[in-house]
């Protein structure tokens, strides 16, 4: 039988090291008792019994009242979006410092991003600046708020939780309480995280979830819209589902998608589900391992865990200082590659995206400068401690360098 993940990918020569990848799944759990009985009893599309389990232990887990599987986390999104009173030509004020799908499922129901700023020290949603924004480009009048300089009537937000670590949520709360909005989270990268002792995703009106390759469980591709409202949980089953209204006669009583995940890729999940909260303690034990090891290095900050946080560390991430180490984040990031060993920048902020250049942004300097500063190391589950001390020490030798630099 061929393995289904390399645990290392072999190196092109015998001279150079092992590859470490940046963050690759881990598959040592029931995977593949769960996917051999989907495949030996025939259930292996959208219809069977570990979606039904996978929606219900997700939802359990969490603590929240309705989970509902999607094909990705981009499809929660989409569907999420569409269940909010969102009209065409609509805004929703968004993180601009994510991966680009919260932004584009905006686009798919023919709405506009306008793109908010991070806060220096977690870089997420900074409550301050959508604050500004609001008080001065916008009014709000007959319980709408309307953007001054597109004339367009702003219908949500939508902030993203990253790399793990939680957006300070009861602020961004209290400001679309305010203004009479809706919030949409975006939770791609928040499973397990918590806010205030709260899991994310607990107490949301909509929250998405990715369970793709490289998040912190897996189903191959896949994804979960979490909510506590009857009504969003009923629609959007519906939607997922082609809102097929008589299974009999196929009547279809509106433009449904075909969204639904697999019982294959559930049957991941729940598999994946059981060792989740094991795959919290070791990220958060590399991460760690990593802020001891760096903590000597000047030039060299780790993302902080707020006081009102707990960080799972999915991609474990750090700023370079390049004045004070003497190297840039991309310097470093070849100088590693050249050492086998992958590392990553953050996502281009994407209110500087091709894809969205005819959106607005608020002032967003802080993820442009996270942007160029932020880079995120090797830290799958499986990484061994030997993978790891060769990360540090690849780092500790820049040091005497830096020196000769500065
Ligand atoms: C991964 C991710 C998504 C998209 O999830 P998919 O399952 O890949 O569609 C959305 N938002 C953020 C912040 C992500 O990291």
């Amino acid at each position: 039988m061929p393995t289904i993940v390399p645990k290392t990918i072999p190196s092109n020569t015998d001279t150079e090291p092992p590859f470490i990848p940046l963050c690759i799944p881990e598959i040592r759990g029931n995977e593949k008792e769960y996917i051999t009985s989907c495949i030996e009893t025939g259930w292996v599309s959208s219809v069977g019994p570990f979606v039904d389990q996978f929606e219900q232990q997700f939802a359990n887990y969490l603590g929240a009242k309705h989970a509902i599987a999607m094909a990705s986390g981009t499809a929660a999104l989409h569907i999420g979006l569409q269940l909010l009173d969102i009209h065409p030509n609509d805004e929703v004020l968004v993180s601009s410092l994510t991966f680009i799908s919260s932004a584009n499922a905006i686009r798919y129901i023919n709405a506009w991003p306008v793109f908010m700023d991070a806060e220096p020290q977690h870089w997420q949603m900074d409550p301050q600046k959508l604050t500004d924004f609001i008080e001065k480009e916008c009014i709000y009048r007959n319980k709408q708020l309307l953007n001054r300089t597109t004339q367009r009537r702003i219908g949500a937000i939508l902030p993203v939780h990253i790399l793990g670590h939680p957006c300070n949520l009861n602020e961004i709360r209290s400001i679309a309480q305010s203004y009479n909005l809706p919030i949409i989270e975006d939770a791609a990268e928040a499973l397990g995280t918590k806010y205030l002792n709260t899991p994310i995703g607990s107490d949301s009106d909509i929250a998405c979830f990715s369970f793709n390759g490289n998040k912190i469980m897996t189903t191959g591709g896949g994804g979960m819209l979490v909510t506590n409202s009857d009504k969003i949980a009923e629609r959007a089953r519906h939607l997922s589902t082609q809102a097929k209204d008589d299974p009999v006669e196929y009547i279809h009583d509106e433009i449904g998608y075909n969204y639904r995940l697999t019982n294959l890729q559930a049957a991941l999940g729940c598999a994946q589900l059981e060792q989740l909260p094991q795959y919290i303690k070791t990220k958060r034990q590399i991460a760690k391992t990593y802020t001891e090891a760096f903590k000597d290095i000047p030039g060299l900050r780790p993302h902080q865990e707020a006081d009102w946080a707990y960080h799972t560390n999915w991609l474990y991430t750090l700023l370079i200082d390049d004045q004070l180490l003497g190297y840039s984040s991309r310097t470093l990031l070849a100088q590693l590659a050249k050492a086998s060993i992958q590392t990553r920048p953050l996502w281009q902020p994407i209110h500087l995206s091709p894809a969205h250049a005819k959106s607005q942004s608020y002032h967003c300097q802080t993820a442009e400068t996270l942007y160029q500063q932020a880079l995120s190391l090797p830290c799958s589950v499986g990484l061994s401690s030997t993978d790891q001390n060769r990360v540090i020490q690849a780092f500790q030798e820049f040091k005497p360098n830096l020196c000769s630099n500065s």
